[in-house]
């Protein structure tokens, strides 16, 4: 695709896209969407396939891919593989050209964030850190909540390119923040959902029925997402998981990546989280117990004895 401006025809802006896996592919498709010439690179043929399926073009190594790329975006599992690839001798730093923008949205901690986006501004490169939330749905809807860390300047160039994918763009702070909003907002969701499922639990226990515990607490001082948007029992929220037998939604393996890095991050700034701890206790137990790919609200369940 090209756009026609005052007599001359400009190429849009080159995106290399870099981990095309369940939320990888179907942002670069919301890319392609919106203009952009997106290069792939994955070290999944099947991947790399279903992005050529969609007009990207796909490389068979990230140099390749990046070398002529105005924007690089990155989406992969874990830290250690994010710096591989940008700081690897075929990685984005050796082959990027000067200028480029370099988006990392994987979710990693937060040391490793900002590592690497040190090592990228000693290499002349601006670099966010755009973390998001909002699951595979959100990916494939364009809707997708960016949470951005980096310098003001460098969020400025970021959000045009993160719109096409985004419901909501937040910029968080410098270098890292965006990963720090999306721990601690995880964090907070898991212990939110073991206290809801708790007092669920508790009043079952006492003879109270769910629906009348529902309506007493979304209307008083125990209101909360976890309680009103996607309730842990069947019943009052009808599009809560635990109507579907809790299919996720956010499968527990995925909540327990993040209270990981959350617990990584409470680690080496020392903050005292005795909560946090407990919850990723009991999810790493749920998860241990082989139900890594049930919803996270499931824990209701498994707090009872009954998964
Ligand atoms: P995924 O496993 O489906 O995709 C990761 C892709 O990266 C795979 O296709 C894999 O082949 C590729 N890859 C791995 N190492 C590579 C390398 N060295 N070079 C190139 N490609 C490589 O995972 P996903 O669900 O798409 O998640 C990606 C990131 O998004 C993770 O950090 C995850 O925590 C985060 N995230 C996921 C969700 C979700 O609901 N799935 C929601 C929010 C955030």
């Amino acid at each position: 695709m090209s756009f026609y401006s005052r007599g001359k025809t400009i190429m849009p802006q080159t995106i290399a896209f870099i981990g095309l896996g369940n939320m990888g592919l179907p942002m670069a498709k919301n890319l392609l969407g919106a203009g952009y010439r997106v290069f792939g690179f994955d070290l999944s043929a099947g991947a790399l396939a279903a992005f050529s399926e969609a007009s990207g073009k796909p490389f068979t190594d990230v140099g390749d891919a990046v070398r002529e790329a105005d924007v690089v975006i990155t989406m992969l599992p874990s830290g250690a593989i994010v710096k591989g690839v940008y700081e690897g001798d075929d990685g984005v730093f050796a082959n990027a050209k000067k200028g480029a923008l370099l988006i990392d949205s994987s979710t990693i901690d937060v040391d490793t964030a900002r590592a690497v986006a040190t090592a990228a501004a000693e290499k002349g490169f601006e670099m966010v850190d755009a973390p998001v939330s909002g699951g595979v749905g959100g990916a494939a809807a364009g809707t997708l909540a960016f949470m951005v860390g980096g310098t003001a300047e460098a969020f400025e160039r970021a959000t045009p390119v993160l719109e096409p994918m985004a419901g909501k763009i937040v910029h968080c702070g410098q270098s890292g923040n965006g990963q720090a909003a999306k721990v601690c907002n995880n964090m907070l969701l898991a212990i939110s959902m073991i206290g809801v499922s708790e007092a669920f639990n508790l009043g079952r226990a006492l003879g109270l029925d769910d629906q009348v515990f529902f309506d007493v607490a979304s209307n008083a001082s125990g209101q909360c997402w976890s309680l009103t948007s996607y309730c842990p029992v069947p019943g009052p929220v009808a599009t809560s998981p635990a109507n579907n037998d809790y299919k996720p939604g956010f499968a527990t393996a995925l909540m327990l990546k993040d209270l990981r890095l959350a617990m990584q991050a409470v680690q080496s700034s020392g903050a005292n989280t005795p909560m946090g701890e407990k919850a990723a206790e009991i999810y790493t137990a749920m998860d241990n117990a082989g139900h890594g790919g049930v919803d996270f609200s499931g824990v209701l369940k498994h707090l009872a004895g009954k998964l």
